[in-house]
């Protein structure tokens, strides 16, 4: 079971498990607020339009699962500082809402997605899991809240979790169109169409950018091996790009010389972010990261294919 299935991650994480001899059924709840229906195509997954929530409605969609991956949320840090009880609802509440399906539904294994943004303003890096948070947004906060739950899920009844903070996961099927994209997909597109590109603040900060590719490996090997606990793990390789160079690597991979246009910080934004993956390799020995270079190669490639199919659109 995968909630947020028709967005970016989730979508790609279908597309990887329906490739896996190990996986006999694969389902998706999802609202559509920020994913599409076409993200799924071609995939023979039981989809149900719907919010988490809808506790009915999560009750039939749990029904004999042994796994939920745990994706559906509202995940943008300026969309969180712009409508905070809606990234609440969505990503704490949503999240609360899942636990308690799962726990009425029985032994499922459940797997969620936080997010690097709860490190927020302590300066320390590497980011270890360790850390106290200190989130800088109400999206953080909302994430924050999350993994928590789940922890408090684990020790209070029992429930196998596994909470992941995810840092900058960026590949095909990313959103382009609307004021919250993300970087890679935002100066991808502005690349593809001879645009100039955003860059906010002096592009100095950087990021543990990680192709969604290696997020649905651990993501699928938690899932095969049930891989249970309740403290927060991050998903990434402790690697630092600064947003200059990742300029400097979409030029180089497109071919083209991007104009740039800076603008003031962005609220809530950190300077830097890098993970300490300890703790990952720990758990996932095996997993190698996609390097940056072919991460964007494949996804300048994905973007550049389904160019047509793309029409932006700001999140309901
Ligand atoms: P996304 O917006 O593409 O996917 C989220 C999906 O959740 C969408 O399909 C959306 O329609 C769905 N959704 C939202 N609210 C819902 C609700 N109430 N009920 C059911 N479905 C709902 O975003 P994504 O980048 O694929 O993110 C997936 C998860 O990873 C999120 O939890 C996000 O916070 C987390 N995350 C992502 C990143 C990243 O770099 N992309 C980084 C850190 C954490």
């Amino acid at each position: 079971m995968i909630t947020g299935g028709a967005g970016f991650i989730g979508s790609n994480l279908a597309h990887s498990l329906a490739q896996c001899p190990e996986v006999s059924e694969i389902r998706v709840v999802d609202d559509l607020s920020t994913g599409t229906r076409s993200n799924l195509t071609g995939l023979g997954v039981h989809f149900r339009e719907g919010s988490v929530l809808d506790a009915d409605l999560l009750d039939r969609a749990f029904r004999d699962v042994d796994t939920i991956v745990h994706l559906a949320a509202l995940p943008s840090v300026p969309r969180s500082v712009k409508a905070p009880l809606a990234s609440h609802h969505a990503n704490a509440t949503g999240t609360l809402s899942v636990l308690e399906a799962a726990r009425r539904a029985g032994d499922v294994h459940v797997i969620a997605a936080s997010s690097s943004s709860v490190y927020g303003s302590n300066p320390e890096l590497p980011k270890h899991e360790r850390l106290r948070p200190s989130p800088m947004s109400p999206y953080a906060a909302s994430k924050l809240a999350a993994e928590a739950y789940l922890g408090a899920y684990h020790h209070s009844y029992g429930l196998p979790v596994l909470p992941f903070r995810f840092f900058n996961v960026y590949g095909p099927r990313q959103s382009t169109g609307s004021a919250y994209a993300a970087v890679v997909p935002a100066w991808i597109s502005a690349a593809l169409s001879e645009q100039s590109v955003v860059v906010h603040g002096d592009g100095t900060q950087t990021r543990d950018f990680t192709y969604v590719g290696t997020v649905c490996r651990v993501l699928t090997q938690a899932a095969l091996h049930r891989v249970v606990t309740p403290d927060p793990v991050n998903l990434a390789h402790g690697t630092h790009t600064s947003l200059r160079t990742l300029l400097t690597e979409l030029e180089r991979a497109t071919g083209t010389t991007l104009r740039r246009r800076h603008t003031a910080p962005r609220t809530g934004d950190v300077q830097h972010s890098r993970a300490d993956p300890a703790r990952l390799r720990a758990l996932f020995p095996g997993i190698e990261a996609t390097p940056l270079d072919e991460g964007l190669r494949r996804t300048i490639a994905w973007f550049a294919d389904h160019s047509n199919e793309f029409t932006p659109r700001e999140p309901r």
